[in-house]
C-alpha cells in the first residue's frame, strides 16, 4: 500500500493541476504555535481551506449542492485508488497535510461511524504512514451526506506525542485493549489503545453507547465525535474527542470578534486552520482555549462519561 500511495501522489501532482498547485502553496504556508496546559497548538493559514471553513452544512444547503464525494462529480483528472469492497481513495486536492488523503465509500450514504471503526483500523493497519480521522457529520465533515475518512502523513499533528504525557486514568479493559482519559483540559480526550482491533472495535461500541448517554444524544443521532487512529508498532492508538457543539461563538461573531475557525479532527490534533489571513494574525492562546472549551465536551458531562466507562468495561 505504501508504494501504491506514493505512485497516486506522483501521478496526482504531475497530471491535476489544482493539486499540484495547492500542494506547492503549502510548502510555503505560515505556522505559529502556542502550548496550552502542556500541549502544543500550531495555528496554520491555509487560503486553500475557505471552502471546507465555511462550508455550509444544513440540510438543505447539502440538498441543492453536487456532492464533490460522488464518483460522477469528481475533477476529470482525479484518480481513486480501491481500497476494500467499499471504499475509494483520493488525494484530497485541498490539502492541510503533505500527504493528504480523501477516503470516501463508492456510495453515496451518510456520514456514520456505527459499523465501520473496523475500517478505520484497517485503513490504519494499510496505510501506516498515516494517522487516519473520522469527522461526525455535525463536526467539521463538510460532506455530512456522504461517508467518508480523511488521512494525513504522520509527524505533524502534535498529539501523536502529547497524549502519552497525558494519560490520566485507565477507565478500563479487554485482553489486548486499553481506554484511557487524558488530563488534557480543555480538550478531554479518551484513547483507545490496542493491539487487537476486533476487540478494540467491540470495546468502541461501549464507548459509544457510553458518549450518547454522556453527550444527551438524540436516540435516531450519532453523538458528537472526531477520531483519529494510527498504527505505532503492534498498536492501534485511537484518540476520540467527544463534542458539546459543531461551530464556536466567535464563527458567527460580529467585527472584531469574529474568527472563522470551524474545528475539526486537525484542530483537536493540535493543528488549528485559520484560511483568513487576518484571524492567523490576531488568534491567540487565549482564543482557542476558548474555542475548545465550548466545542469539545462539558467537564460535567467528561465526569459522566468517565463514569459510565467504567461501570460498563
Ligand atoms: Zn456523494
Amino acid at each position: 500500500m505504501k508504494e501504491q500511495l506514493e505512485t497516486l501522489f506522483n501521478k496526482q501532482l504531475a497530471l491535476w493541476n489544482l493539486a499540484k498547485q495547492n500542494y506547492k502553496a503549502l510548502e510555503t504556508v505560515q505556522e505559529k504555535q502556542f502550548t496550552i496546559n502542556g500541549n502544543c497548538y500550531k495555528v496554520q493559514f491555509n487560503p486553500a481551506r475557505i471552502t471546507s471553513s465555511a462550508a455550509k452544512v444544513d440540510a438543505k444547503s447539502i440538498q441543492e449542492r453536487p456532492c464533490f464525494l460522488c464518483r460522477q462529480n469528481l475533477s476529470s483528472e482525479q484518480i481513486g485508488l480501491a481500497f476494500e469492497q467499499n471504499y475509494q481513495i483520493l488525494v484530497n486536492p485541498f490539502p492541510i497535510f503533505q500527504r493528504h488523503l480523501t477516503v470516501p465509500d463508492k456510495r453515496h450514504t451518510d456520514q456514520r461511524i456505527a459499523g465501520r471503526f473496523i475500517d478505520m483500523l484497517n485503513l490504519a493497519d494499510a496505510a501506516t504512514d498515516y494517522v487516519i480521522f473520522y469527522n461526525g457529520p455535525h463536526c467539521g465533515a463538510s460532506a455530512p451526506d456522504h461517508m467518508h475518512f480523511q488521512a494525513g502523513n504522520k509527524g505533524f499533528l502534535p498529539l501523536e506525542d502529547d497524549w502519552k504525557k497525558q494519560k490520566a486514568e485507565k477507565l478500563g479493559n479487554a485482553a489486548e485493549t486499553t481506554i484511557w482519559a487524558l488530563n488534557d483540559e480543555p480538550r478531554n480526550t479518551l484513547v483507545l489503545e490496542s493491539t487487537n482491533k476486533t476487540e478494540a472495535a467491540k470495546l468502541f461500541e461501549t464507548v459509544y453507547e457510553a458518549l450518547k448517554v454522556a453527550l444527551h444524544t438524540q436516540p435516531q443521532e450519532e453523538p458528537m465525535m472526531n477520531l483519529i487512529t494510527w498504527k505505532e508498532g503492534r498498536r492501534w492508538i485511537t484518540c476520540l474527542f467527544p463534542r458539546a457543539k459543531h461551530r464556536p461563538s466567535c464563527y458567527l461573531a460580529e467585527g472584531d470578534k469574529n474568527l472563522l475557525i470551524s474545528p475539526a479532527s486537525v484542530d483537536m490534533g493540535g493543528v488549528f486552520i485559520t484560511p483568513l489571513e487576518k484571524d492567523f494574525i490576531k488568534i491567540t492562546a487565549e482564543e482557542i482555549t476558548t474555542i475548545l472549551q465550548e466545542v469539545c465536551i462539558q467537564p460535567d458531562d467528561f465526569q459522566t462519561l468517565k463514569t459510565q466507562l467504567k461501570a460498563w468495561l
